[in-house]
């Protein structure tokens, strides 16, 4: 069989030519396909929980399939699910927030997409903060927007900063987009620092996009704060994004949610009526079940990320040329490996982690993925044999480095 390829040029939009593929799904396919073709690979790429579905929620799948519930729903989601998401909030941040204001979708990253797509016009601009999330760059850029970086360092902890934002505001700004706890270095934005920012978005007429996925997985008595928790006196401003993903090891169902105004909520729901339609109906009810609590193993998979966490950052210190601080959330670290460039064809993290790839059987993502090309992304929502044997193999990799 031969795979079918254009004779001539095709004509493809700028749009699409600007963006790349996402190198965190890159990662994962190409160890993937080394995996299924008998390599043994310890895989530290993708933020992907190794825990099962709790086996309640699975049930409540299951059930909503012998129910007949397989149909289209409300493009927005069902009334059950956006209710539970309101009420969720309501329960554990005090806040008014209704049906109207909610949308679910196949994923935060939809919702995320939405919310840029009905946003972002051409030319404008959306400060977000380097490190970042390797899809907020493409999907502004999709738009017709211009991504501005603001550099965090390592020294901080990455925690980003209002005057940091502030140093960047131009006449073309339309937005900010904020991850906490971030993914990739697990910066946690501390309620002061948050709190100036959102000030700082309202009084320039800039939305807010507060992207909350790791919020339950946060370390060393640090606390998460919520945008949502402004959300009354400043709606205009925020946009909250959270996901099924990570809280309740259900990557593969594809549930994720936006909380924000309902008019955004409206222009969102319109996109999507237009592209995906509803998310799946079963992931729905399984969703309504995980937020429900049902089956509720966030406090194992934490103690086990707490676990992983405390044995990791030390032992990748240990290794000569990296260096590792604590990140305050999330189950990625972010290590500073720039001192293993210069040998054999290591010039930069790109190099660097397809040798560990190669030499090492090991899959980490590049930190250049992540605007950040001194540095790698390890994720350790993995077991702790697999941290132990991966670990050891980049070690004895970057022995070979010196
Ligand atoms: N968000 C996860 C990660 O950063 C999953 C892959 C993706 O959607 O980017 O690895």
């Amino acid at each position: 069989m031969t795979i079918i390829t254009p004779r001539k040029p095709v004509r493809l939009t700028d749009r699409v030519r600007r963006i790349q593929p996402s190198p965190t799904l890159m990662v994962l396919n190409k160890a993937n396909e080394l995996i299924a073709s008998g390599v043994d690979v310890i895989d530290f790429g993708p933020g992907e929980p190794d825990f099962r579905t709790p086996l309640p929620v699975c049930e409540a799948g299951k059930l909503a399939i012998d129910q007949g519930l397989t149909k289209y729903t409300n493009a927005l989601g069902t009334n059950d699910l956006r209710d539970t998401i309101a009420a969720n909030y309501n329960r554990r941040f005090g806040t008014a927030v209704r049906r109207e204001n909610v949308i679910a979708g196949t994923g935060g990253k939809q919702e995320l997409f939405n919310a840029v797509l009905a946003l972002v016009s051409d030319g404008d601009e959306v400060i977000i903060p380097s490190p970042y999330w390797v899809s907020f760059p493409d999907q502004v850029v999709f738009a017709g927007g211009t991504p501005i970086f603001v550099e965090t360092s390592a020294a901080n902890g990455f925690r980003p900063t209002a005057a940091m934002i502030r140093g960047a505001i131009t006449a073309k700004s339309r937005g900010v987009i904020l991850n906490s706890p971030c993914n990739p270095t697990g910066a946690v934005v501390q309620k002061d620092e948050l709190e100036a920012i959102i000030e700082l978005c309202a009084s320039h007429d800039m939305f807010l996009m507060f992207d909350e996925t790791y919020e339950l997985f946060v370390y060393d008595g640090l606390e998460h704060v919520s945008a949502i928790s402004w959300v009354d006196r400043y709606p205009e401003t925020i946009i909250v994004i959270n996901s099924c993903s990570k809280t309740f090891a259900m990557t593969g169902w594809r549930i994720g949610y936006a909380v924000a105004h309902a008019e955004l909520i409206a222009a969102m729901g319109k996109i999507q009526s237009h592209s995906t339609s509803n998310p799946s109906s079963i992931s729905q009810v399984a969703a309504v079940a995980a937020l429900r609590g049902e089956g509720d193993e966030v406090a194992t998979m934490y103690a086990a990320y707490v676990e992983r966490r405390a044995w990791l950052v030390p032992a990748l210190n240990a290794i000569q040329g990296i260096q590792c601080t604590p990140p305050d959330g999330a189950f990625y670290v972010f290590p500073r490996v720039s001192d293993l460039y210069g040998s054999r064809s290591i010039t930069d993290s790109s190099s660097l982690a397809a040798f560990l790839l190669e030499e090492a059987r090991v899959a980490v993502v590049p930190g250049a993925a992540f605007g950040a090309d001194d540095f790698i992304r390890i994720s350790y929502a993995t077991s702790m044999d697999a941290l132990r044997e991966g670990v050891s193999r980049i070690g004895a990799a970057a022995a070979r480095l010196r």
